[in-house]
């Protein structure tokens, strides 16, 4: 891996991530662990001779608590981004009230 890539920036959506945002193993956590394992176990499956697919599944297959991958096509990781991108309600509240008019 780059070093330069894997050292911390604020600035970049990947490490604006935190382990906060991830989906807890009684609600959602368990469902998107799942859909992670089934899209390792189906890339590995499917695409079992071309290296690019082989090497997302090896990468998604060790997400983990405080070790996640960040990639857009692990479930887990996934929802973490949208956490971070929705905007609440309160979020929605602000920007209506000061919206130019
Ligand atoms: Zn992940």
């Amino acid at each position: 891996m780059n070093s330069v890539a894997s050292t911390f920036n604020p600035a970049r959506l990947n490490d604006q991530i935190i382990e906060s945002l991830y989906a807890t193993a009684w609600g959602k956590g368990l469902k998107l662990k799942r859909e992670r394992k089934a899209r390792v176990n189906w890339l590995y499956r499917k695409h079992k001779d071309d290296k690019p697919s082989l090497a997302l599944a090896d990468k998604l297959e060790t997400c983990k608590p405080n070790s996640r991958c960040k990639s857009p096509a692990c479930p887990e990781c996934g929802y973490a981004a949208r956490q971070l991108l929705t905007p609440t309600g309160w979020q929605q509240d602000c920007v209506r009230e000061h919206r130019p008019s």
